[in-house]
Formats: C-alpha cells, structure tokens, sequence
C-alpha cells in the first residue's frame, strides 16, 4: 500500500461506523481524497480535533487496492480555520465553497490552483471581509479553474459585443456563455442577465484576489451576479447544493435579507 503525503483541507466529513469518521480532503497535490480515519470518533483518538471541517493540516495516508476510499494515517494541523467554524454566516458561506468544490471535482484529479483558491477562500473568511464577497469571489475562480468558464465578451450567437448597452442578455448555460436579447430563445437554460452584471463580472474577473474582494458594488447589482453564479453551481452540480437550502432556511430564521450566493 503506497503512503502518500500532501498539504490538505478537510472540506467534508462523516460517521462511519462505531468509532470510525469517512473525511472528505481536498489535497494540494492529489485533488479530492476520501478517507477512512480508523477510531477517529474515540475519546482519546489520535487525531484529536484535527479532523474538524477546513482544517488546513499534513496528510499522510495510504492508498487502498480494494476500494476508492484511502486510510488516512495522520492528519498534522497547520491552520485550524477554527474562527470560520464558530461564526454562522462564515461558516455558512464557507460550507457551501466547499460542498461545491467537493461536488464538482473528482477523486484524485490534482489542481493546485483550485487548492490555492480554497486557502485564499478560507482566510478571507477570517478577516472581516463580508463572507457573500468572499464565496462569490471564490466561485467566479472556481468555475474557471473547474473548465466552466462562461464566454462573456459577446454574443455566443450573432457575435455582437457585450456588453448590450442598456440591454440585457441571457446567460445560456447550454450554448457555454452570453447571448444578446433577440438571439435569446425563451425557456432555454440558463439565467436572463442585465448589462450592468454582465459588465460587473467581467470586471470581477480582471481584477487581483484583493481588489476583487475590496471592490465596491451596488447591493443589488452583487446579488444579481451572485445568483447567475448560484444558478450555474446548481447548473453544474444537478441540483441545488444543500448548503444554499440550509443558508436560505437560517436567513429566513434570522430574518437577514439578501447578500448572496
Ligand atoms: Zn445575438
């Protein structure tokens, strides 16, 4: 059995068993990693709290010939994240970066950008930038680094620059980008999109990490964005992820409005 060692997030995890934790990682060097951690879930276990959701930590584990799941070794923590865990809305917002990370990437695919984007995710969310930027921000990249990008220059159809003037546009998931308003083909799947979003993320995605985190956007122009960014998660996923259900449920409890995804 291979021992393999790489810098991982924990980005899910489970009971299994008696004693026993399933733990979802997405690794630096490997991509997504499913594991079995043996007697994680005893008192006295050797993995202490290392295994708590988006601990950034040094795994090491092996691989298995008889199943996809690994054994997971030892998990060293280098960050606990531990401030994202203890406040709802970041924890919330960075839940649902990784349930969409996890859904949308497979098993042993190695992406280094994506696991850079996860870290750089998670550490915005300990500072007191507002957690909907920092998961909006996260799945703009993401997708991108996923092999989604969405064609958003001009219309995927006729070929006219975006964005429409005044017009607005729909984004049409099938056709993989931006269609002006008379190509558009009503029922199609993809979301209706004004001018001004379709010009606001454009610029999102021009600009550094930071600056994109700092930017200022009209309330109702960031909500607009964030839900074409929702609806193409959902898109890509099949279905809605559990997460935006659970944040929608405890904003409706809280009674907090907007600030999507
Ligand atoms: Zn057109």
């Amino acid at each position: 059995m291979p021992l393999r060692k790489t810098q991982a997030v924990v980005i899910g995890r489970m009971a299994l068993g008696e004693s026993d934790r399933l733990v979802t990682f997405y690794a630096r060097d490997c991509g997504k990693v499913r594991g079995v951690a043996k007697g994680a879930r005893r008192p006295r276990s050797r993995f202490g709290s290392g295994l708590e959701l988006f601990t950034q930590g040094q795994l090491l584990f092996f691989e298995t010939e008889r199943s996809d799941l690994a054994r997971v070794d030892s998990f060293d923590i280098l960050h606990s994240f531990q401030s994202v865990r203890e406040n709802l809305e970041r924890l919330m917002y960075g839940s649902w970066a990784v349930e969409c990370l996890g859904r949308l990437s497979a098993d042993r695919d190695p992406n280094p950008a994506l696991y850079g984007l996860l870290l750089r995710t998670l550490k915005a969310l300990e500072t007191p930038c507002r957690p909907p930027r920092a998961a909006f921000c996260f799945a703009l990249r993401a997708v991108d680094l996923l092999g989604h990008r969405l064609r958003l220059d001009r219309c995927l159809k006729c070929g006219t620059p975006s964005p429409f003037g005044s017009k607005s546009g729909r984004l049409d998931f099938t056709a993989g980008g931006l269609v002006c308003e008379p190509c558009a083909t009503y029922g199609s799947d993809g979301v209706d999109l004004s001018g001004l979003a379709v010009g606001g993320l454009r610029r999102l995605r021009t600009l550094s990490w930071d600056e994109a985190l700092r930017a200022v956007l009209p309330p109702a122009l960031e909500v607009e964005m964030a839900g074409v960014l929702e609806a193409q998660m959902a898109r890509l996923i099949g279905q809605v992820p559990r997460t935006t259900r659970f944040r929608t449920q405890a904003r409706r409890a809280l009674g907090v409005n907007g600030g999507s995804p």
